[in-house]
């Protein structure tokens, strides 16, 4: 399960909301934490590794899982340094809501609330972005010095641009991991 880079089309994906719990996510959810401390992160979302669900892991405060979360803001933004592992070597500061009250479903599918703070309200701004196909590039305050960064990295990469398309094998892979866990279209 590595983790992708930027402009790796799954990065720009919008997820899906989860209606199925079992052993085969239990062992992905391990598998991203695993992901996350290996690579030293605090928060690690789906689109990262390549899937389609509406789901963040976070370590802070302490390890958990956030299936189809949905985030309330609170008070007032701080600007800070932010930093993503799907982007390494770029920090660059954005505005966050210091307060956030979040409600999801744990990886049995078992709701509960959270109010977080601080760093761990940031992450949690940061990873739940992830999961609308948001980078914190997007929202990052020095507009000229990012695209600058980003266009280097997208060159070096061998890339155009940054909406790049998924292959039909994703596709295909992600449709598939959709319809087995995740609700339908309306
Ligand atoms: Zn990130």
């Amino acid at each position: 399960m590595p983790i992708l880079l930027y402009p790796d089309p799954h990065l720009r994906y919008e997820c899906h909301l989860m209606n199925r719990f079992d052993r085969w996510l239990a062992g992905v959810c391990d598998a991203m934490f695993r992901e996350m401390g290996n690579s030293k992160g605090i928060g690690l979302a789906a689109p990262q590794v390549g899937l389609p669900f509406s789901l963040f892991v976070m370590k802070i405060p302490e390890p958990q899982v956030y299936i189809n979360p949905t985030v309330q803001y609170y008070g007032t933004t701080t600007t800070e340094n932010e930093a993503c592992l799907s982007i390494p070597g770029l920090i660059a500061p954005v505005a966050r809501f210091n307060k956030i009250r979040i409600s999801a479903s744990d990886q049995q599918g078992i709701p509960f609330q959270k109010l977080l703070s601080g760093l761990a309200a940031r992450c949690a701004q940061h990873e739940y972005d992830h999961l609308q196909g948001v980078l914190f590039t997007d929202r990052c305050q020095k507009g000229l010095e990012q695209a600058e960064f980003l266009a280097q990295l997208a060159e070096k990469q061998a890339v155009q641009g940054d909406r790049v398309v998924l292959s039909e094998k994703d596709t295909e892979r992600l449709n598939d991991l959709r319809r087995q866990y995740c609700y339908g279209d309306a």
